[in-house]
């Protein structure tokens, strides 16, 4: 059935060169929007200003034309459009939803530690006392924002509306309508420290100002979905569908990954294998 409507991304982090893993994930979310008579956009996910480089952009857009990919230009690139992220963490923060951390990685990982029972995979914070807030600000002390899990629980009556549908499969075979759970991933940074804004509220407000119906991704996001389901609900934008794929695994069975210097896409067109063999071996 055609549906000019289906909407999907491929939201690449220029962080390094693509490798078959993410020539997968392409080709799933781009042959989805095919077969459904809709659209796949691209989209460059580079607000890391620091481990983000033209040049792995440049081979982003490459890589994608050599499998025989086609996207819809102007991309949409995060770093442009910071002052949108801006205004939906001031929205969040205005509610009383948000509050300043000061606390360094290590900090978190220890409160995190510390907590009763081990109970805790994930951090909950709180706000500082104001005038120690006030004070630490003047003093110039970075800080990031997270959201407050407690206070989105109260403004929402609790989490029981959360529900997304998933058309793929969880890491634990998740499939149909699914509860989010966003008490998984604690009280989640909204804006870092040194850029402004984190993953998943630029991802939550692109997805609803690019109209993405369909969101499909690696299994490893399935998490990912709780927050971003929340956040949803309380800046009142529109739910999409959730379509997880499999991950790719290299032959040690463990999955591929930039860091793990998985073979790239540029080193295979290097080697003169052609964009046809590849679509074959990863099943298209
Ligand atoms: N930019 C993310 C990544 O490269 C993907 C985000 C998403 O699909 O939601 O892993």
């Amino acid at each position: 059935m055609s549906d000019p409507g289906f909407v999907t991304r491929f939201a690449p982090s220029p962080t390094g060169y693509l490798h078959r893993g993410h020539a997968f994930s392409a080709l799933t979310a781009f042959e989805a929007a095919r077969a459904a008579g809709g659209r796949c956009i691209l989209r460059i996910e580079d607000i890391d200003r620091i481990r983000c480089r033209p040049e792995y952009e440049a081979a982003v857009y490459e890589d994608l034309a050599w499998l025989g990919l086609e996207w819809g230009t102007p991309v949409r690139r995060q770093s442009e459009h910071m002052a949108d992220y801006g205004a939906a963490l001031r929205e969040l923060s205005e509610r009383g939803l948000t509050y300043r951390c000061f606390r360094t990685r290590r900090e978190i990982a220890e409160a995190i530690e510390s907590a009763p029972h081990g109970a805790l995979e994930a951090f909950h914070g709180a706000a500082l006392p104001a005038e120690e807030e006030a004070r630490r600000v003047e003093a110039g002390e970075p800080y990031a924002w997270r959201l407050s899990l407690a206070a989105a629980e109260r403004a929402l009556g609790g989490f029981g509306d959360l529900i997304f549908v998933e058309e793929g499969e969880g890491p634990g075979g998740e499939h149909g309508l699914i509860p989010a759970r966003p008490e998984v991933g604690g009280d989640v940074v909204l804006a870092r420290k040194d850029v402004g804004v984190a993953y998943h509220l630029a991802v939550v407000v692109d997805d609803a100002l690019q109209g993405i119906t369909q969101v499909i991704r690696g299994r490893d996001l399935f998490e990912a979905t709780y927050v971003q389901r929340l956040l949803q609900a309380l800046l009142a934008l529109p739910t999409p569908a959730y379509r997880h794929h499999r991950l790719l695994t290299a032959p040690d069975g463990k999955r591929l990954a930039k860091r793990d210097r998985a073979q790239t896409l540029r080193e295979l067109r290097g080697s003169g294998m052609t964009p046809r063999t590849l679509r074959g071996e990863l099943g298209f």
